[in-house]
């Protein structure tokens, strides 16, 4: 059982909720990323890189920007399973995080700093080139107190301060479905 996992695992009653409980996952040289919408108590993103075996995971109130000169706030919150990448539908009323996720981008990254993901964590800086359906190009998420981290776009081609991912593509980058149809699809 993944270490990092008992807070993920303390927090969900698996026998109610439709969220993985994660397995002892592989690490692989395609690093994951996915950002996924979710309609808890508060709208955000809930942003997850993969960082060795588990999602390291972060919320963001209003979403990533492709503008350079809005930072976004991301609040760190508990490692997740690898498997959680995959996951949308719908966590059921009185369950941790209660509401509809969807799966808003998912890709694989890539680390843009000399040294491994796990050392730019711990350092409270990372570097990644995002190749996502939605999102690409460079990104930083820095950390600056307690669990408050920012997310920057960085500048390069990809940066766009015309475009509003988060307002303007509003499917999902798994089913394609909105968030609608995702929280009418419920048993
Ligand atoms: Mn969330």
């Amino acid at each position: 059982m993944e270490k990092s996992l008992s807070t993920y695992r303390k927090k969900r009653d698996f026998k109610k909720t439709p969220e993985p409980k994660g397995k002892k996952g592989k690490s692989s040289k395609n690093l994951k990323f996915v950002i996924q919408k979710h309609d808890a108590s508060r709208l955000h993103y809930d942003f997850r890189l993969q960082v060795g075996n588990t999602l390291k995971s972060w919320a963001i109130p209003k979403g990533p920007s492709l503008s350079t000169k809005e930072k976004r706030l991301a609040v760190l919150t508990e490692d997740h399973p690898l498997e959680y990448a995959n996951f949308e539908g719908v966590i059921p009323e009185g369950e941790y995080g209660a509401g509809t996720v969807m799966v808003w981008d998912k890709g694989k990254y890539k680390n843009l700093q000399e040294k491994p993901m796990s050392k730019c964590f711990k350092e409270g800086h990372i570097e990644v080139w995002l190749e996502g359906e939605k999102l690409q190009g460079g990104f930083a998420l820095v950390h600056f107190r307690d669990k408050n981290w920012l997310l920057i776009k960085m500048k390069d081609e990809k940066a766009n301060s015309r475009k509003n991912p988060v307002k303007s593509q509003t499917k999902s980058a798994k089913s394609g479905k909105s968030m609608k149809e995702i929280q009418a699809g419920k048993k």
